[in-house]
């Protein structure tokens, strides 16, 4: 490193591991970035979306200014409009007619203004981000077991565990780092064992002792059969489940008929290997169970997410070194978001909006002249109620729900026909900002300032390494101006993200007396030097717990947060999914490795297109010789909702009858491999979330 450089430590913008990198500024503006070898996410390591962030740091197709109607406009123009349209249909047709979009990808900092403003001053909840299509049904899971929405172990738990079960997690391509730790950790202690749950084959199962490629959707038979097993051949913790649980009987009773034959027949798995991951379970004390979105977005997801949490319960396997249910989440702050009150169900800093003593605190606090006291509209419902124009003025902010919400063409149709629309983003063009009547400039990684919280509870900053180009500003600065051109005069004066996050910090003590769930009080008074310099942490910190710096686990002795401390069984009778008309295959979309969501940040670096280049499609050999679908050539998929064409992987990787496309591909990028437009905009019942991986379609050569 040359004198004139500098080093800045900051959080890579991807997946919910949430990497610390290193970024080498040197005096000509050139960044090198490196991973951080003190953060305890990743020490050093990064993957290659991580370590070429550099790439991605230009200008080409940013939006540098405010656009009113497609034409260059000042801030002050843009944000008097922006006021007005919101006031104006408030006042025409209550607090409901209007609605935040937000996004897992804001900064917890922005998450938290965004809230304020809607439910505090606005006095409606519908304020809904795209974490709901990414980890709603744990949120809902979490909160009827535990009674709060806590993720109660740390990433070293993989590490110190004997068994690792992934379910409907491609760990290796989504959560590389955290793929690398736990390889790094079975190369040291061959005596590991992992176990791969996943409709197809991937890259993690590579490290895989044992492969259950189960059917679509199965998910609950197999862990029903597996609370079973543990209770017949005695594994359950008869002390834990009589001293810190309820429910545990009605569980089993239900669990009761599923035996190793009628699991088998129910997931497509055959008897063995069933049996062999059932003595695995039962015999590893030590036992960590990795579910990420082949989990949550299901129709049935939060009653997946409880049977697997159940089977923990039972064996008092939960919050101890090396043992507990681990939610992986997909975005950098996802959890952030969570935290904030970022979903249209919950209120701020874990309190509920339907609790009036909740209401009262959160309202007090923000000294605001209204609280909204019922839940908002989530994602799916909150674009219908677009639709139906129901909702008046609609602002998105860092996420394209043209492309990634079900049912992608309704939502554009949606968004063409509503009243007012403003967009903020970091780039110019995407299938959103098409619809936008104001465009507002958002800053990008590398000029954000702020925090994030990755999977494990850790909050870390994001730091700026270079000027802001043009006119653009920080999302928290363009709400807080907003939400004063509506007339709220105060509650939005911050001299920059270190109050926000001050006075968020406040908040989360007020209920607290050292028992709530999330509570990072210790820094309701942290000045702007320790904010700049803030190290990664981990929640809770309470009012005086600086000294302390241990990862903290949750409830391996108890200590729940439901009205008596208990957790609570929940009954998860198995449903199978609805039988596919001849003809018909079952849909699963998701991520690849070098790309991420809609490519507006990755598509610019060179390196991550040499990877996977075009849109397709896996299918089994035995389906395409079926339909006359050559290795290679383009196929057509198509279903009521719309049809595209993409390129056919031919491999045994597939289950039979299954197809899986990713869903990186716009209008923007590619003009025919928009796959959520093939996803229906059906969802779970609990969570709200989308069931992104049951989508029926056809599909013939093109
Ligand atoms: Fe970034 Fe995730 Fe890769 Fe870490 S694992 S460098 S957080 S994309």
């Amino acid at each position: 490193m040359s004198a004139s450089s500098k080093i800045i430590r900051t959080t890579c913008p991807y997946c919910g591991t949430g990497c610390g990198v290193k970024a080498t500024v040197s005096a000509s503006g050139g960044v090198h970035i490196s991973g951080d070898e003190k953060h305890p996410a990743n020490f050093g390591r990064l993957c290659i979306k991580g370590a070429t962030l550099a790439e991605t740091l230009t200008l080409n197709e940013r939006l540098l200014h405010p656009r009113i109607f497609d034409k260059r406009a000042s801030w002050s123009e843009a944000l008097a409009m922006v006021a007005g349209r919101f006031r104006e249909a408030i006042q025409t047709y209550g607090p409901s007619s209007v609605a935040f979009y937000v996004s897992g990808q804001m900064l917890t900092e922005d998450y938290y203004v965004a809230n304020k403003l809607m439910k505090g001053y606005i006095g409606s909840a519908n304020i809904d981000t795209n974490s709901r299509l990414c980890m709603a049904s744990t949120v809902a899971g979490h909160k009827r077991a535990f009674g709060a929405d806590i993720v109660p172990n740390v990433y070293e738990d993989l590490e110190l565990s004997d068994l690792v079960v992934l379910v409907g997690s491609n760990l290796a391509w989504c959560h590389p780092v955290l793929f690398h730790r736990l390889e790094n950790a079975k190369a040291a202690r061959p005596e590991m064992r992992v176990v791969n749950v996943d409709p197809r084959r991937t890259a993690t199962s590579e490290i895989s002792d044992l492969q259950l490629s189960i059917a679509p959707g199965s998910d609950v038979a197999l862990f029903l059969g597996l609370l079973r097993h543990l209770d017949r051949s005695g594994k359950c913790d008869a002390s834990y489940v009589a001293l810190h649980t309820h429910g545990f009987d009605d569980a089993l009773a239900i669990a009761d008929s599923w035996d190793v034959a009628s699991v088998a027949k129910a997931t497509g798995i055959e008897e063995a290997s069933l049996q062999r991951f059932y003595e695995l379970y039962a015999e590893n004390e030590r036992v960590v169970t990795v579910y990420s979105q082949g989990v949550n977005q299901s129709i049935c997801g939060t009653d997946k997410v409880n049977a697997i949490l159940n089977c923990h319960l039972a064996t008092g396997r939960i919050g101890k070194p090396g043992a507990g249910p681990f939610s992986v989440t997909g975005q950098p702050n996802a959890m952030g978001g969570r935290e904030v009150g970022g979903l249209a169900n919950q209120l701020a800093c874990h309190m509920e909006l339907h609790d009036p003593r909740h209401q009262d605190i959160v309202r007090r606090y923000w000294r605001s002249p209204t609280i909204a006291t019922k839940p908002g509209l989530k994602a799916v419902d909150l674009f219908k109620a677009v639709s139906d124009r129901t909702i008046k003025a609609l602002w998105i902010i860092g996420t394209n729900p043209a492309d990634s919400l079900p049912d992608a063409d309704s939502v554009k149709a949606a968004l063409a026909s509503c009243p007012f629309v403003v967009v903020s983003d970091v780039v110019e063009r995407t299938d959103t900002s098409e619809f936008a009547h104001v465009l507002l400039p958002a800053r990008a990684w590398g000029e954000k300032d702020g925090t994030v919280t990755n999977s494990e509870r850790r909050i870390s900053r994001q730091r700026p390494l270079r000027q802001a180009p043009g006119d653009t500003m920080p999302d928290w600065w363009s709400i807080c101006r907003v939400a004063k051109l509506m007339g709220y005069s105060r509650g939005f004066d911050y001299g920059g993200p270190h109050d926000i996050f001050r006075e968020y910090a406040g908040l989360s003590g007020h209920l607290n007396n050292g028992s709530r769930d999330f509570d990072i009080s210790d820094y309701d008074d942290i000045s702007q030097r320790d904010y700049d310099s803030l190290s990664p942490f981990q929640w809770p910190r309470r009012k005086g717990s600086f000294l302390s710096r241990r990862s903290e686990r949750f409830f391996a002795n108890g200590g729940f947060f439901t009205p008596d401390g208990r957790a609570r069984f929940i009954v998860t009778p198995f449903h199978p999914p609805k039988k596919r008309n001849a003809g018909l295959f079952t849909l699963n979309t998701g991520r690849i490795r070098d790309q991420w969501h809609t490519m507006t940040r990755t598509g610019v670096a060179p390196s991550l297109s040499r990877h996977i280049v075009e849109p397709f499609v896996e299918i089994h050999p035995a389906d395409a010789r079926a339909l006359d679908i050559l290795p290679a050539s383009l196929a057509r998929l198509s279903n009521a909702h719309g049809s595209v064409i993409l390129r056919a992987l031919v491999t045994d990787r597939q289950r039979r009858g299954s197809l899986f496309a990713p869903i990186h591909w716009t209008q923007q990028n590619s003009s025919c491999g928009r796959i959520d437009a093939l996803v229906g905009a059906n969802t779970d019942p609990i969570s709200g979330q989308p069931n992104s991986k049951g989508a029926f379609v056809g599909i013939e050569p093109w």
